[in-house]
C-alpha cells in the first residue's frame, strides 16, 4: 500500500541545511548526502538490532549496517559491554596492550596467508600502506588496479575507482598528482587477458596488484571462476605482490573471507569495517618476509597516534568472538538468499526486470534484463534511474538501502524473519509503483 500522508523529513531538513553551513556538502562522506538519488539524507538519532531511527522519529530497516561494519546488527550487548569496559580503564594509551596481540594472534588465526599484521585507523590507510609496503618489498613502482574497484582515497587508489567516484561521474580526482596516477595501471575486472597484458608491457615493472576479491564497490560484482586463480598465477610469474583488499569482504562473505570462501590466498591482505566493531580500523597482513620489512624491523616506514587503540579492539574482539560460528555465517547466508529470492518474486509479479548477486551476507541488485554483471562495462549499462525511483520508493516505506547504485547492500545477523517479510510488503508496493510509472 503507498504511504498514507507523505513522509515529514523536519528535522533531517533542518539539519542538513545546518550541516551545509559548516560541512561540504553536509556529510563527513560524499555518499551519504544521497546525491546520487536525489532528497534530504536522513540523521541518524539511534540505532538497535537491524533498525534506524531518524532525527524524526521514523524506523527504517537498515541494509547499509554503517557500510559493512555491523554484521552482528547495532548495539549488540557483548560489543557495547566490551566498549564501555574498555572506556572505564582508558581509550588510549600510544603504548603497547595485550588487546592488539589478542587481536594480531587473532586475524592471523583466521585470516589466509596471514602471518603477521598491524594495524591502522582505516580502510585507506591500510591499502595506502600495503602499496607502500609491496613497492618497497619489490623495488617497483607500478601497480595494477581494476576499474570500479574502491580502496580508500589514497592518491595512487583514486585512479577509476568505484563507490562515490563513480556516482560522481569523477574517474580521477582533482589533486592526484599525474606523476603519481601514471603508475596506476587499469585493467578490467574478471578480464584475465586485460592484466597479462599490463604485466608483458612492464614485466619487470609492477610491484602490486590490488583487487577486491569481491567487487563491492561498483554494486557486488562476484569473481568470475579462475579469476582470482589466474590473478594469483600471473603475480607470481611475474613477482609481484597480490593484494587482496578485503576491507568489505574480510569476516563479511565468510569466517574467512573471501580468500577462504574462494581459496585463493595472496601475499597481503587488507582488512577494516567489521574488525574494529563500528569503531575506526584497518589492518594490513600476510607473509612474514614482506611484513617483516616495516619500521620497525624494516626501512618501510609506517605509524599511527591511534592505531591499535584499545577502544576499537575492544570492540573489534568482541565481534570477531561471536563471529567464530559456522551456524552463524550459514543463518546470515540463508537470511540473504531468502530476501533476494522474495525481491527476484517481488519484481517478477510487478514486470520489474531485476538480476541480483550474493556473497555470504553481501549483496547486489541490478535493474537488468539479463544477467548479473561480471564487467565494469555491464554495471554501468544497468538503469541507475530505476534504482533512484525504487531506493526512494523503499525508504518512504520503512527499509533504509544504500542511497546509490553502485553499492553493495548487507544484512545483519539481527535481520530476522520478521524484517524480511516487512521488506518483501514494502518492495511488493515499491516495484508496483515502479512499473506504473
Ligand atoms: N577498500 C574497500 C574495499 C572499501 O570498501 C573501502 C570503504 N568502503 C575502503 C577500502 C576504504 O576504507 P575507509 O573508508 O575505512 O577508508
Amino acid at each position: 500500500p503507498p504511504p498514507t500522508k507523505p513522509p515529514k523529513n523536519t528535522r533531517s531538513e533542518a539539519l542538513f541545511a545546518r550541516a551545509q553551513n559548516a560541512i561540504p556538502g553536509g556529510v563527513n562522506s560524499p555518499v551519504r548526502a544521497f546525491r546520487a538519488v536525489g532528497g534530504t539524507p536522513r540523521f541518524i538519532a539511534a540505532a538497535s538490532g537491524a533498525w534506524l531511527t531518524d532525527a524524526d522519529g521514523r524506523r527504517y530497516i537498515d541494509y547499509v549496517g554503517s557500510w559493512g561494519p555491523m554484521i552482528l546488527g547495532h548495539g549488540h550487548p557483548a560489543v557495547v559491554a566490551a566498549i564501555q569496559a574498555q572506556a572505564q580503564i582508558g581509550v588510549s594509551y600510544g603504548a603497547p596492550t595485550e588487546l592488539e596481540v589478542e587481536m594480531a594472534e587473532l586475524l592471523c588465526a583466521r585470516v589466509p596467508g596471514m602471518e603477521m599484521v598491524r594495524m591502522c585507523n582505516s580502510g585507506t590507510e591500510a591499502t595506502m600502506s600495503a602499496l607502500r609496503l609491496a613497492r618497497g618489498h619489490t623495488g617497483r613502482d607500478g601497480i595494477i588496479k581494476f576499474e570500479g574497484c574502491y580502496h580508500g582515497h589514497g592518491d595512487a587508489l583514486l585512479v577509476k575507482a568505484g563507490s562515490g567516484l563513480l556516482t560522481f561521474g569523477v574517474p580521477t580526482s582533482p589533486g592526484v598528482p599525474a606523476d603519481m596516477a601514471r603508475h596506476t595501471l587499469i585493467a578490467q575486472y574478471n578480464d584475465l587477458d586485460s592484466v597479462q597484458r599490463l604485466f608483458e608491457a612492464h614485466p619487470q615493472g609492477i610491484a602490486a596488484v590490488i583487487v577486491e576479491p569481491v567487487a563491492g564497490n561498483m554494486n557486488c560484482v562476484l569473481p568470475a571462476p579462475g579469476f582470482l586463480e589466474g590473478l594469483r598465477q600471473l603475480c607470481d610469474r611475474y613477482g609481484a605482490v597480490l593484494i587482496f583488499d578485503e576491507v568489505m569482504t574480510g569476516f563479511r562473505v565468510g569466517p574467512r573471507g573471501a580468500s577462504g570462501r574462494y581459496g585463493v590466498t595472496p601475499d597481503l591482505t587488507t582488512l577494516g569495517k567489521i574488525i574494529g566493531g563500528g569503531l575506526p580500523v584497518g589492518a594490513f597482513g600476510g607473509r612474514r618476509a614482506i611484513m617483516s620489512q616495516l619500521a620497525p624491523t624494516g626501512p618501510v616506514y609506517q605509524a599511527g597516534t591511534l592505531s591499535g587503540n584499545p577502544l576499537a579492539m575492544a570492540a573489534g574482539l568482541a565481534v570477531l568472538r561471536q563471529l567464530d560460528d559456522e551456524a552463524l555465517y550459514a543463518r546470515l547466508e540463508q537470511t540473504t538468499a531468502e530476501l533476494l529470492a522474495g525481491l527476484r518474486r517481488a519484481a517478477a509479479r510487478a514486470g520489474v526486470p531485476l538480476a541480483t548477486t550474493q556473497a555470504g551476507s553481501m549483496f547486489g541488485l541490478y535493474f537488468t534484463d539479463g544477467e548479473p554483471p561480471r564487467r565494469f562495462t555491464e554495471v554501468m549499462a544497468c538503469d541507475a534511474n530505476a534504482f533512484k525511483r525504487f531506493f526512494h520508493a523503499m525508504l518512504e516505506r520503512g527499509i533504509y538501502l544504500a542511497p546509490s547504485a553502485y553499492e553493495a547492500g548487507f544484512v545483519s545477523a539481527a535481520h530476522g524473519a520478521d524484517e524480511i517479510r516487512r521488506t518483501l510488503e514494502a518492495a511488493d508496493a515499491a516495484f508496483a509503483a515502479l512499473a506504473c510509472a
